[in-house]
């Protein structure tokens, strides 16, 4: 069980504020898209919610839980990042159950995990491979599976799909929806691109220089954008 529920959540760096008090209630296993131009505040939203960065104000919950001050590994939560950050040293084998290994869990534990998690992204035939020796698609099919194998009860992807071609992105954007389907983890998924939000999300936020300008559903935004600028961003008929 996690929802993630933001209360007049802000942030500074120094004395720029980036984030200006969001309120935001995701409910257990809904697929959040955050949307908005370079800069307003996504990246940093999913930091706060992953504990990479200190909450300035306000109050974070996750599974009914406060955690302002809680360790990024105790939220339950595992993040997928624009550039894979696979150790380039290790096989995707190791690359998957490092995190597991830090977590001390058992070998038996460790091999079942990754490889329910590369059966699931069918990657099996790649567990001996170095990252150098795979696609960007495949890559990034290994950082989601490094995600997948800790069973984290919300998953946060920032812009996943923006270093992959056009067919790849396509083809990853259906297996991110059949995570979804399978896991019904809550999914927190930062991206620029329309589409994918459209395609993805139960509910688009879209953020504005650190303000949400509006949250709803794809087609209430599409049809009923609360001003020009969610109209202009998410393509509404004028
Ligand atoms: P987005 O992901 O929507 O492009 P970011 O969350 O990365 O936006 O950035 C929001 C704002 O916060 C930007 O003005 C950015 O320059 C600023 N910012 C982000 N991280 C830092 C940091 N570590 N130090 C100072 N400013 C930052
Ligand atoms: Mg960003």
């Amino acid at each position: 069980m996690a929802d993630v529920v933001l209360k007049n959540v802000q942030k500074s760096f120094g004395r720029a504020k980036v984030i200006h008090g969001v309120d935001l209630d995701i409910r257990d296993g809904e697929f959040v898209v955050f949307v908005g131009p370079s800069g307003c505040g996504k990246s940093t939203l999913l930091r706060l919610i992953a504990g990479l960065e200190d909450i300035t104000g306000g109050d974070l919950f996750i599974g009914g839980e406060r955690v302002n001050d809680l360790a990024p590994a105790k939220r339950g939560i595992a993040m997928v990042f624009q550039s894979y950050a696979l150790y380039p040293h290790m096989n995707v084998y190791d690359n998957m159950a490092f995190g597991l290994e830090l977590a001390k869990s058992s070998k038996t534990e460790i091999d079942a995990k990754v490889r329910e998690a590369a059966r699931l992204l069918q990657i099996e035939a790649l567990l001996d491979r170095k990252p150098r020796q795979l696609s960007g698609g495949q890559r990034q099919r290994v950082a989601i599976g490094r995600a997948i194998v800790r069973y984290p009860k919300v998953f946060l992807f920032d812009e996943p799909l923006s270093n992959l071609d056009a067919a790849l992105r396509v083809q990853t954007r259906i297996e991110i929806a059949k995570l979804h389907n399978d896991t019904r983890a809550t999914m927190i998924y930062v991206t620029h691109d329309q589409v994918e939000a459209m395609t993805l999300a139960d509910r688009i936020v879209v953020l504005n220089a650190g303000r949400i300008e509006q949250v709803g559903t794809p087609l209430e935004l599409y049809h009923h954008p609360a001003n020009l600028f969610v109209a202009g961003f998410i393509g509404s008929p004028q």
